[in-house]
């Protein structure tokens, strides 16, 4: 196994069978599925998906690895790698000569957790703009930190915008922990494995773009009343008065809120949000 590491790609190859084992059954593999793996490294995992699965597409950013992988995987008709940065690369073009590959429908990975952001980013889009084909489901190993926040609940501590972000796009459920040594070399945090299953959050956001900047306002400054806090948007009579409505108490601070009650928030605000762009006179 080829051992070197670069930093800036934040390699660290996973050596326990168990965690892996964990993945594989998070994933819920069947023979129809059209996996995504970003990230495979030394194709630890990919060897573990591939004959459970139709096909496995790959996206590894490092040339060295990819000239490895090719080596060991490159016969296998199931397994097909791309080499290229996943946050820029366009995958459905990449796929027009791959008709057994496309539509990927699950993705299954050990990401590099200086990107967990933008990558999530990328498989779910935003409150605003979700993606317009969405996975029907997602297992990741990310960091314990990142992963706490992705399935918190209301009022826990690590419930924050983040969490508000993924779950209004998709169900997160805690799978499990993976400690540091699981790993060569081992990462100075913990991790975890974290199953996000995208769909429809209800009630709707009427007006998508309006609740990212109300999540936002939000969370803007820790420990303050979510009235406080939007204080630029909404008048805060008028918020104290509304929350009234919604029977929320109007001391509220942002991380009391589910995602449910942040909708509904936006949804019935009506004329007392305060645009934050007047329109234009002309
Ligand atoms: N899945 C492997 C490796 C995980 S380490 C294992 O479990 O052992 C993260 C992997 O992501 C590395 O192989 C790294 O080279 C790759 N990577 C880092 N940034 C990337 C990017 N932007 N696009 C695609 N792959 C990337």
């Amino acid at each position: 196994m080829n051992l070197k590491t670069r930093k800036q790609f934040g390699q660290h190859w996973l050596r326990s069978e168990k965690a892996l084992e964990r993945i594989v059954a998070a994933a819920e593999l069947q023979k129809c599925d059209r996996i995504l793996e970003i990230g495979p490294g030394t194709g630890i995992l990919t060897r573990c998906l591939l004959p459970e699965v139709e096909s496995v597409v790959a996206v590894e950013i490092d040339r060295d690895l990819c000239t490895n992988l090719v080596k060991k995987l490159g016969k296998v008709d199931n397994f097909l790698l791309l080499q290229g940065d996943f946050l820029t690369l366009d995958l459905e073009t990449n796929l027009t000569a791959f008709p057994k590959f496309q539509n990927p429908h699950k993705v299954v990975a050990n990401i590099p957790y200086n990107i967990t952001g933008p990558i999530l980013e990328k498989l779910l889009g935003t409150i605003a703009q979700p993606v317009s084909k969405a996975f029907e489901l997602i297992v990741l190993l990310v960091q314990k930190e990142v992963a706490e926040r992705l399935y918190a609940k209301p009022a826990s501590r690590a419930f924050g915008a983040l969490s508000v972000r993924v779950q209004y796009l998709a169900e997160c459920e805690f799978i499990a922990d993976v400690p540091a040594k699981a790993f060569y070399p081992p990462p100075k945090v913990d991790s975890a494995v974290v199953r996000l299953r995208p769909r429809q959050v209800q009630p709707e956001a009427i007006e998508p773009n309006k609740l990212d900047t109300l999540v936002k306002l939000g969370f803007g400054s820790k420990r303050k009343m979510l009235r406080n806090n939007l204080k630029s948007v909404i008048d805060i009579p008028d918020l104290t008065q509304l929350l009234e409505q919604l029977n929320i108490n109007p001391q509220v601070r942002a991380e009391d809120l589910s995602v449910e009650q942040w909708v509904t928030l936006c949804n019935t605000l009506g004329m007392i949000w305060k645009p934050l762009d007047p329109p234009d006179p002309t």
